[in-house]
């Protein structure tokens, strides 16, 4: 007889773990107990030395489906005899810990959802310890019911039965409930005062009629409407003020799925699973999907419901016949965080729909809907949020210590660093405003209780007037400043667990630069410690300050008045690039640097393409022009260019690239061929520098906004690796500035190790 302690770290909470091991020690006659200590499952074994090892075996590899195990401690120890197998209620240590994603609705919830004979048929909030808001509910760990915002539904008789047994599916489940204790779907501020089946039926006609409805889920609320109907999208579209920006769609299953979009066979399993995100498609050429879902855009972004309440609003007993496909985009004012609660319900959503269902389970933490695009069979993550967010990144390096990293200004997400683990939390927004800054102080402040982590630094980006860099010197903490291009840098080499020397490719939007003026198109050689800049795309001017970033057609008047001079102005003319006035106002802000700035910024070098090629003269969403750009060119089957030598001592001379951009469209040449060239080329002279000043460093990493354009980082993976180098690229890690958070906590942890040594 011998007794073994075994510690199982990882997603072990609320995931049915205890049940399961109760299970195999119960088949295998082994005695002992298990318990929840927070951080891990501790579990004490006793019985025949090789029927333990079995029973180990068995916990390693038939876990419950849920659960993510990170690490294992196995110990020989002494213990008194037990009589039986016991599991020990929720105890509380401090050490690694791990908090769970939410779950979307697993298959048995949902056939139970629609089985009249159920307790739960038709529930909106049916779960089990597969499925169900962990995050968003969470005020603390152990993951516990009384810290949970389910602690105030306390649980019918029934229910209570259920959680207490480990024999069924709802042993332990936190958010179980039924359609007799747990929460209520109703409308908001309803002189009718509908409420559960009469909410959910009135909700469904109006949709069905073509009206817009906010919806209160698992993370926050979203705004929907038929997108099988084109009025109906249009009207949301002016309701919103979002004229051309993608919306997202959720379908009734996966049959509507493949009627509409095609599917490659890796991306099942993710379109089916357990996470739920929104996945970037290719839209059938015969797909019913309104038009005015996705302008002019070969893709479009689609989910499966993963709340109850979306499964209802397909399917329901009160005879309306439902489209099977909804606009679900974020209820929120363009860009800021998502509406979690009634009250910003009513102030920033109420305008833009004709109903509010809401619930009365409070959301405690926002959690948007992750979007995730694909690049080689591997997702491409764009948004990494709801379902991922907080699992941690591990990095095989032993770093000790916590730091706190308050990411970028747009697309924020927060990153808090213990020891090794890195733990990049869920979309907070833009924090253009006041909205979002406390939107993130808060989510911090909750992420930290939640982590029990207790920062000895804050990490912000070097520009001087980000919100989220004013919300990290307000933390209080001492500061840790990362230049925002070598933070993308960083967070790629985060992602791949990789601590060695590289030269990174930052190819983004706009970030501050050591020089105090705007970067954006680096060549960067980057450790752990620092970076040196290497190289750049040519400096252009920014006319028209933020004007600028959705005006491309002043960067491309600036830009040929650097590479023509005197012949700028037809050049211009004849490519109808003065949009707005006269090119002599242009020409003077360009001369005398009125309203400008010093740019390298690889987003406005792409905007400014755009327009040359008469794609996109101006933009109405960030990244519009650029995508249009890229679509263009992948409807031109790749050729190799010539393509002359694009390296000037720092400098890679984009001005070339414009220039021949100009000549094809005074030859008259295909729009989407140019379009191509102008990413080969692009491609091409990054990678040249890279390779120039590589030094005896192999390894190229690449990242930035500019890096979610797939056709770019195939053509510069490509031509690197073609030449011998190993390419760092992202994952399930945004390239946009969603995923700095991650490189700007990685800089951090390293920097206080190297000051403890
Ligand atoms: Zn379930
Ligand atoms: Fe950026």
């Amino acid at each position: 007889m011998v007794t073994k302690r075994i510690k199982v770290y990882g997603i072990v909470q609320g995931v049915g773990f205890r049940p399961t091991v109760s299970r195999h020690a119960a088949s295998l006659g082994i005695k002992g107990s298990v318990a929840n200590l927070g951080p891990y499952v501790e579990i004490y074994a006793q019985g025949e030395e090789d029927t333990v090892d079995e029973f180990i075996r068995k916990i390693k590899e038939e876990p419950p489906k849920r659960a993510v195990i990170l690490k294992t401690d196995v110990k020989l120890v002494e213990k008194e005899d037990y009589d039986s197998f016991n599991i020990i209620e929720s105890g509380k240590t401090s050490g690694e810990i791990f908090v769970s994603p939410d779950i979307a609705i697993c298959d048995e919830c949902l056939d139970e959802l629609f089985d009249k004979n159920n307790k739960r048929y038709l529930h909106p909030f049916i779960n089990c310890t597969c499925c169900g808001p962990r995050l968003t509910i969470l005020d603390a760990l152990p993951y516990d019911r009384e810290r949970t915002s389910m602690k105030e539904f306390p649980m019918c008789p029934a229910c209570e039965k259920e959680y207490h047994d480990p024999d069924t599916r709802r042993y332990d489940a936190q958010p179980v409930c039924c359609n007799d204790c747990g929460p209520e779907v109703f409308i908001l501020d309803d002189p009718d005062n509908r409420k559960g089946r009469d909410a959910i039926t009135y909700v469904r006609k109006v949709l069905a009629e073509g009206g817009v409805a906010a919806i209160k889920g698992i993370g926050g609320f979203h705004l929907a409407c038929n997108a099988y109907d084109d009025d109906a999208v249009k009207r949301l579209r002016s309701l919103k003020n979002r004229p051309f920006k993608p919306f997202a769609v959720m379908m009734k299953n996966r049959e509507e799925v493949l009627k509409n979009c095609y599917i490659e066979e890796y991306q099942e399993s993710i379109l089916t699973g357990h996470q739920k995100p929104i996945m970037l498609l290719k839209r059938k050429a015969g797909s019913e999907i309104a038009a005015s879902v996705a302008p002019e855009n070969p893709m479009v972004g689609v989910m499966l419901p993963y709340a109850p309440v979306q499964s209802l609003l397909f399917d329901y007993d009160d005879g309306i016949d439902m489209p099977s496909c909804l606009v679900m985009t974020s209820g929120n004012l363009s860009g800021l965080p998502i509406c979690r609660n009634d009250d910003d319900a009513r102030k920033e959503i109420a305008s833009y729909c004709d109903v509010i269902l809401t619930h009365n389970r409070k959301i405690r933490v926002r959690a948007d809907d992750s979007v995730m695009d694909f690049f080689d069979g591997k997702p491409y993550m764009i948004r990494r949020s709801r379902g991922y967010a907080p699992l941690p990144f591990m990095m095989t390096k032993p770093f000790g210590g916590t730091v706190i990293a308050y990411g970028g200004e747009l697309k924020n997400t927060f990153c808090v660093a213990v020891n090794n683990l890195m733990y990049p939390s869920s979309y907070i927004g833009d924090l253009t405003d006041l909205k979002g800054k406390n939107a993130l102080i808060e989510s911090t402040q909750r992420m930290c209780t939640l982590l029990e982590a207790e920062p000895f630094y804050a990490v912000c980006d070097l520009h001087p007037t980000y919100n989220s860099s004013a919300a990290a010197e307000e933390s209080g903490l001492p500061l840790i400043r990362v230049q925002h291009h070598y933070a993308h840098i960083l967070s790629c080499m985060a992602e791949n667990d990789y601590t060695g020397d590289c030269i990174g490719i930052s190819l983004d939007g706009t970030g501050y630069g050591t020089d105090g003026t705007i970067w954006g198109g680096e060549v960067l050689k980057c450790s752990l410690d620092g970076f040196e800049r290497l190289g750049h795309i040519r400096p252009f001017l920014h006319t028209g300050g933020d004007v600028a970033s959705r005006e491309g057609f002043r960067i491309a008047i600036s830009m040929l008045i650097d590479i023509y001079g005197d012949d700028a102005e037809a050049k211009a003319q004849s490519l109808g690039l003065v949009r707005k006035g006269n090119f002599k106002t242009y020409k003077a802000m360009h001369d005398n640097r009125i309203n400008t700035a010093v740019s390298t910024s690889c987003g406005r070098l792409f905007d400014a393409a755009s327009a040359i090629l008469g794609i996109r003269y101006e933009q109405s969403f960030e990244g519009e022009a650029a995508t249009s750009l890229e679509f263009k060119a992948l409807e031109f089957s790749g050729q190799e260019f010539a393509a002359p030598g694009l390296i000037e001592g720092d400098v890679i001379t984009t001005d070339k690239i414009i220039s021949r951009l100009v000549s094809g469209m005074e030859n008259g040449e295909d729009i989407s061929k140019l379009a191509y060239e102008f990413h080969y080329l692009l491609a091409k002279g990054v990678a040249q520098m890279a390779m120039e000043k590589s030094g005896d460093i192999r390894t190229v990493a690449l990242s930035g906004g500019c890096y979610q354009n797939k056709l770019l980082t195939k053509l510069t993976r490509d031509e690197l690796t073609k030449n011998g180098y190993n390419v760092l690229i992202h994952s399930m890690v945004p390239p946009n500035d969603g995923g700095i958070a991650l490189g700007q906590a990685l800089y951090g942890i390293n920097k206080i190790n190297s000051l403890n040594k």
